[in-house]
């Protein structure tokens, strides 16, 4: 009989899979065999070092610290690791926890899924198979797999897939100029930056010569110009070759499953007729197969554009829509709305710039200016002897989770020397819900500073109750929905007297939003709401307008 710890050592170093297993914090307690051969670290010296070092750099830093959350295992279809010889390596990944008796994870698992090796008849070296021998990057039969497997999890889940095909424009100009190797060491370095600009969820690939691809799960047709664009800019910085420097471009094009092909076959036909598109147009750029999609990308492109300039160019305006005592019929806050005064096309409402403003990252800028302006006013108001009320800002998702909020709502708390206390920042539901613990810790920060914190269009998003309790808010926001139709719909009527309730509850500021008719206003005044908001008391004003409502203390 052979010894458990003998007989499970014999087992991992017979397994052709790469295996580390970790403590809780990530620090390596073994390896075997095939992991020394997968990274070319010597096994023992491997044991006691943070397991993160193989990862860092090459991934996100989220995706590092990701890898040790507990929970159900996850597959990784394409991780890059660090090998001894300081080239990066690509592959699939499997962590596991494993939890000890008390139920605790105690220990991790990786599995690096290993491919079997061919040997090449010429050279004699040996390659994984599925995997280009030049770029090491999966090759066509593995993203088919990897295409079909998605597909499978798409149809289940109802998403989609973007597929994009890339070519390098006027690749044999630089192989006749400079020579094969130097050709093959661009190849190379494209890879590696192509496999640095994807997430883990997405699988880059090299089709052939000068042709690569990236497969990646979408949820909107936006997160496959975004992937695009990245790729875009990550291959149009130099490359050094024979001491030159060299500029290539590349030519996409994109097919989405399910609208443009139901299987791989279809889809890469799509995507490189899309691309041959993209060449002839002159290269440098991404096409869509379906051409409806390129109309869109465009006008997204054309409004981020316009909406930078507008930033610089103070196109964008607060208005303000008043927050009413039902009891006393006075004005006790604001809430800052943004409008964009465009000099063509006139005034557009938030609904249809803020959406894209959030997903190319302009927000944070906007949300910054939104902010000092709003505390500006209001503390103008007060100085010009008004009755001090509160103003209300929203804060979207991106802005809440970035780093420097806090720093942000300071600089503007004391440059406008505002009172913190008459501020408030409205966030919704769902920004909360991902990461809970962190969201109250940002939360909490907030209100440290001594700003309200409200959650806006209550009701309408997933929260559970029973986190409601612990998030340091001090408003809840009845969303329209449950104000539109109290008057002749008693379920609605239930829900908003519910939410009240529950704001005095848990000691809450309630405010409705969205109240249109005298009906709406009698309800929410019976039933004990603190402030109403909404076309029935006035629409958002202009800031010299709103001034008109205020009382002079
Ligand atoms: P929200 O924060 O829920 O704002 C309330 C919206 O309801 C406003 O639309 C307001 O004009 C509208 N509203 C108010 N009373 C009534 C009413 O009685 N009836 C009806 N039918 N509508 C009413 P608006 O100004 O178009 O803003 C839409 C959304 O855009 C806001 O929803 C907010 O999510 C976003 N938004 C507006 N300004 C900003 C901003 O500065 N930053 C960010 N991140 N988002 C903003
Ligand atoms: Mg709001
Ligand atoms: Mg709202």
């Amino acid at each position: 009989m052979v010894e458990t710890e003998a007989l499970f050592t014999a087992v991992l170093d017979a397994t052709a899979d790469a295996v580390m297993v970790t403590d809780r914090a990530g620090f390596i307690r073994r390896v075997n065999q095939a992991f020394g051969k997968l990274t070319g670290f010597d096994p023992a010296l491997l044991v006691g070092r943070d397991a993160r070092e193989l990862f860092r750099d090459i991934n996100d830093d989220e995706f590092c610290d990701e890898l040790w959350n507990e929970g159900a295992p996850r597959h990784y279809p394409s991780v890059r690791s660090k090998h001894a010889d300081g080239r990066a390596q690509v592959h699939a990944l499997c962590m596991t926890s494993i939890r000890d008796d008390a139920g605790e994870a105690s220990q991790f698992l990786a599995v690096i899924l290993s491919e079997s090796f061919q040997t090449d008849a010429v050279t004699g070296e040996s390659r994984r198979v599925g995997h280009d021998a030049l770029t090491g990057l999966p090759d066509r039969s593995i993203l088919a797999d990897r295409v079909g497997q998605n597909i499978l999890n798409a149809k289940r889940a109802n998403k989609s897939i973007a597929l994009l095909v890339m070519g390098l424009d006027r690749f044999t100009l630089i192989n006749d100029a400079l020579g094969y190797a130097a050709g093959d060491q661009m190849l190379k370095e494209v890879a590696d930056r192509l496999a640095k600009v994807i997430r883990v969820s997405d699988t880059a690939a090299r089709l052939d010569s000068d042709k690569f691809a990236v497969m990646t799960p979408i949820s909107a047709i936006d997160d496959s110009v975004i992937v695009a664009e990245k790729v875009l800019n990550a291959i149009k910085k130099p490359f050094h070759l024979k001491g030159e420097e060299v500029f290539v471009t590349f030519s996409i094009g994109i097919s989405i499953y399910p609208t443009d092909g139901e299987d791989f076959d279809d889809l890469l036909k799509d995507s490189l007729s899309a691309m041959q598109y993209a060449k002839q147009d002159g290269g440098s750029q991404y096409r869509f197969f379906a051409s409806d999609m390129n109309a869109k990308a465009k006008n997204r492109l054309a409004l981020e554009k316009r909406m930078r300039a507008a930033l610089a160019n103070g196109e964008f305006v607060l208005f303000y829509q008043p927050k009413v005592e039902p009891k006393s019929n006075r004005v006790r806050g604001a809430e800052a709305l943004i409008r964009w005064r465009d000099p063509v096309h006139g005034m557009i409402s938030p609904g249809e710039f803020i959406p894209v403003a959030e997903e190319t990252g302009l927000i944070v800028d906007i949300g910054t200016w939104v902010m000092r302006a709003a505390c500006f006013q209001v503390k103008a108001w007060q100085d010009a002897g008004y009755a001090p009320i509160k103003m209300s800002v929203n804060v979207s998702s991106m802005q809440f989770k970035a780093k420097d909020l806090l720093d942000k709502v300071k600089l503007a708390l004391a440059d406008s020397k505002l009172d913190a206390k008459w501020l408030e920042l409205e966030i919704t539901e769902s920004m909360l819900m991902n990461d809970v613990e962190g969201a109250i810790a940002r939360m909490q920060a907030v209100r440290d500073l001594g700003c309200g914190l409200s959650i806006d269009d209550f009701g309408t998003g997933y929260s559970s109750l029973s986190y409601l309790g612990r998030f340091p808010i001090t408003t809840l926001k009845i969303d329209r929905a449950f104000v539109k139709d109290v008057q002749d719909n008693p379920n609605t009527a239930e829900i908003a007297r519910a939410i009240i309730g529950l704001s005095r509850g848990l000691n809450l500021e309630v405010v409705a939003e969205g109240a249109e008719l005298q009906e709406h206003i009698d309800f929410l005044k019976d039933n004990g709401c603190d402030s109403i908001q909404g076309f029935f008391y006035s629409k958002p004003l202009e800031a010299h307008v709103f001034e008109s409502k205020l009382t002079k203390v």
